[in-house]
């Protein structure tokens, strides 16, 4: 007899996480959108000092932290929650506003942990088919129903890459339900450089507004951990409701505050995977490649049922990237020299069967 588990569990699409090398292994890591540079030396040092405060629990209300994120957007500290990187406000937007069988509108294919944690949640995923590998904001609207709480835009969304206009979402908005939560999910904001780009922290005077960043990519504080939310003071005073207590830790505190202070270091790192992108983006398209806009840190192939063996070829070139079946092959935008690998790999693609498809 084992216990009585949550028939849920039985059903859910497993997180698979990008591959990472074995001990040993020389591959390029383009797998998981992270950044290619090691923590600034003044964020590295604000790591060590605080594991010297391991022994104390973190602030809970990270106040510190919080006022910081709230100067730097130039918001009110009651507008800001922060969590265990970004995906955890995502789970606390889903327990603050989903009810057993509520609907949660997201586009499919889009980050892959809203439809796990949307099940999680109890709720019922509305999956909205992507239009030219972009979210579908009319269809998007439509979807919306009565039993609608939450609708989750990510924005440059992973893995394809377009963000959203600012001028459909302000239509979107407009059109849906103000008692339904829309959550911009900005986890690559800072690499976006198309000036029609969203930037949802200027649709913050409305209620129903949630914008999620992180400091995972472009801050590349991936490993320790810390994302937040803007968004009304009753929203947040919700996520912070739901929230597990000392989730965010003294060294992901620490560290977050030491990178909001460095920004021309964020701007020139920054400024260098974009340079980057654009260059593999252009070669890929002289490849004959079908590249969706990219306003992330990474480039999206949309190979279909080529999707595994084209991944198959990239590791042969010594580079790991994130195929997802049936749909397409996402690669992280990395060092010149990673990039470089993966492009030689994307030719020996275009000669192949599995290039056939692009
Ligand atoms: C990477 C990512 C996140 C969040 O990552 P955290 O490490 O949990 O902050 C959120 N949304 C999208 C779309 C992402 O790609």
């Amino acid at each position: 007899m084992v216990p009585r588990l949550r028939p849920v569990l039985a059903g859910l699409p497993g997180y698979v996480p990008g591959r990472r090398p074995s001990a040993g292994q020389d591959y390029a890591r383009l797998a998981s959108n992270e950044t290619p540079f090691a923590p600034l030396p003044s964020v590295a040092a604000a790591a060590a000092a605080a594991v010297g405060e391991g022994h104390r629990y973190p602030d809970p209300q990270a106040v510190l932290l919080v006022e910081a994120i709230a100067a730097f957007h130039g918001v009110e500290p009651e507008q800001v929650a922060v969590g265990c990187g970004s995906v955890a406000l995502v789970q606390q937007l889903l327990a603050a506003t989903a009810d057993q069988g509520d609907e949660v509108v997201y586009a499919w294919r889009s980050f892959e942990a809203y439809p796990v944690l949307t099940r999680l949640a109890g709720a019922a995923p509305v999956e909205v088919p992507l239009q030219d590998e972009a979210l579908d904001l009319d269809a998007l609207a439509e979807a919306v129903t009565d039993r609608t709480r939450l609708v989750l835009l990510c924005s440059p969304n992973n893995p394809t890459g377009p963000a959203l206009a600012a001028d459909r979402v302000r239509g979107f908005l407009d059109e849906v339900r103000p008692d339904v939560l829309v959550v911009l999910d900005e986890a690559y904001a800072e690499f976006v450089t198309d000036p029609a780009a969203v930037d949802g922290r200027a649709f913050l005077d409305r209620p129903n507004v949630a914008v999620l960043r992180t400091f995972s990519k472009a801050y590349g504080l991936a490993g320790l951990r810390v994302g937040y939310s803007l968004s009304s003071p009753a929203v947040t005073a919700a996520l912070r409701q739901v929230q597990l207590p000392f989730s965010v830790s003294v060294v992901a505190q620490a560290t977050a505050v030491a990178s909001l202070a460095a920004q021309s270091e964020l701007a020139t790192r920054v400024l260098a995977v974009t340079e980057e992108r654009a260059r593999v983006r252009a070669e890929l398209l002289s490849l004959g490649f079908d590249v969706p806009d990219a306003q992330g840190n990474f480039v999206w192939l949309p190979l279909r049922a080529a999707a595994l063996e084209a991944a198959a070829v990239f590791e042969e070139h010594g580079v790991l990237v994130r195929p997802f079946a049936g749909d397409g092959v996402r690669a992280t935008i990395g060092t010149p020299a990673e990039n470089d690998r993966l492009l030689d790999g994307a030719r020996a693609l275009s000669l192949s069967s599995a290039g056939a498809g692009r």
